[in-house]
């Protein structure tokens, strides 16, 4: 062994790489037919039917988004070929960055490879120029925000999960001449509950803050044209810079912030992992383009997604199956053990071919541990009540406590 190797496995400490970690259950999302997939144990393929998967709307698999990908792949092949500065801008990148400004009504807009690296590089460069730049995050914030704020070197603080009084009193207590950025989330991915947006607003107002907002898990799905919550409530002018993914409600990959040209514009020409990174793939821009446009007229998705969720949270309620949501598509069924909610996820497949991921630490905290599942708009009523009365049988049968856990949603 050599010596660096020897130091790691030491520093790796007892504990090495979680177990979890390193469990992916490989699929095949069939297209035409999504929410079900193939999927590979054990050396033996059956299908499977997917809850857990963040291409909400299906849009992924949508026939439009398919021809458009098709159309550019044939048209400029599979890569970009470069970086967005060298050589790798197709006209893909540039209609969808016009497009996702105008969806957002802002000034400009700019896209990433994800939404990783777009909240990075952006939160890098946004909240690390300005001298003496202070930063109220919620303490929920994704691991991106967190990473692109470190990055930036401005001073942080945190504010209780959407606890509004709290970003209040830390902000009343900051020095009235510091530049200042508050930074949260729209809809929270593992808890699937909302920000107070319109009050975090109001404050932001009165303290002249910036405000940057991930919608990560809201674009496509709410708000008129799918632009998001703000935009639902009237106030996304409120919000300095939007952020979202191509990866969730538009089926695709990608990320993009969208905000004042000048912003945009210093992000454009300092950000490391805007600038040093190879561009989409023009086939890529073009599929998400098609259902950024799709989903902007189509409300068929949106409405199969909120009911859907709507039912999922009603039966669950029935069951008296604890899970959090506050009424978004994202239903988090609590468990609140690691080794439990992991059984629970393996009997659901094994028994019922139902595929929902547990989530353990590091994305949720030791003893939060939930099964994440997100009725889509591609699923069935009827399966939604299978899964319910799947999750149902286990519970009985596991003899998990139903009062267990918070439970809440309207
Ligand atoms: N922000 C939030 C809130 C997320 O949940 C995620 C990923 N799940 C991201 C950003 C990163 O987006 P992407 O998957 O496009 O990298």
């Amino acid at each position: 062994m050599n010596h660096y190797l020897e130091h790691f496995s030491r520093n790796m400490g007892e504990g090495g790489v979680p177990e979890a970690k390193r469990e992916f259950l490989e699929i095949g999302r069939l297209a035409g037919k999504f929410p079900a997939a193939r999927s590979l144990r054990d050396g033996v393929t059956s299908e499977i039917s997917v809850w857990c998967s963040n291409d909400y709307l299906g849009m992924g698999q949508h026939p439009l988004v398919l021809a458009a990908t098709r159309e550019a792949l044939d048209e400029y092949g599979a890569g970009s070929g470069g970086s967005r500065n060298i050589g790798g801008t197709n006209h893909y990148h540039v209609l969808l960055e016009k497009e996702l400004a105008d969806l957002h009504g802002k000034a400009d807009a700019l896209l990433f490879t994800s939404g990783y690296t777009a909240n990075d590089g952006a939160l890098t460069v946004l909240a690390g120029r300005p001298e003496n730049c202070v930063v109220f995050s919620d303490e929920m914030n994704h691991a991106s925000i967190i990473d692109g704020l470190r990055h930036s070197g401005a001073e942080k603080r945190i504010f209780r999960h959407n606890d509004t009084a709290h970003l209040e009193e830390l902000i009343s207590a900051t020095d009235p001449d510091r530049p200042k950025m508050i930074v949260m989330e729209s809809v929270y991915s593992m808890g699937g509950d909302v920000a107070p947006l319109a009050e975090i607003a109001r404050i932001a107002r009165e303290h002249g803050a910036m405000t940057f907002l991930d919608e990560v898990h809201a674009v496509g799905m709410y708000g008129p044209e799918g632009a998001g919550i703000a935009a639902g409530l009237g106030i996304a002018d409120e919000f300095t810079v939007i952020m979202g993914t191509l990866a969730k409600g538009f089926g695709t990959t990608g990320g993009y912030i969208a905000g004042p040209a000048e912003l945009v514009d210093a992000v454009r020409g300092l950000s490391r992992p805007f600038i040093f990174t190879t561009a989409l793939p023009p086939a890529v821009a073009a599929g998400a383009l098609a259902a950024v446009r799709h989903l902007r007229t189509s409300e068929e998705e949106r409405d199969r997604l909120r009911e859907n969720a709507r039912l999922t949270h009603r039966l669950l309620r029935e069951h008296g199956i604890p899970f959090v949501s506050d009424g978004s598509h994202i239903v988090s069924i609590f468990v609140g053990d690691d080794a439990l909610a992991r059984r629970i996820s393996a009997l659901l497949l094994a028994r019922h071919g139902i595929y929902v991921q547990a989530i353990n630490a590091p994305s949720v905290r030791v003893g939060q541990e939930i099964l994440r599942s997100a009725p889509g708009a591609v699923h069935e009523p009827a399966e939604v009540e299978g899964f319910v009365a799947a999750l149902d049988g286990i519970w009985r049968e596991l003899g998990v406590t139903r009062a267990q856990g918070p439970h809440r949603s309207p």
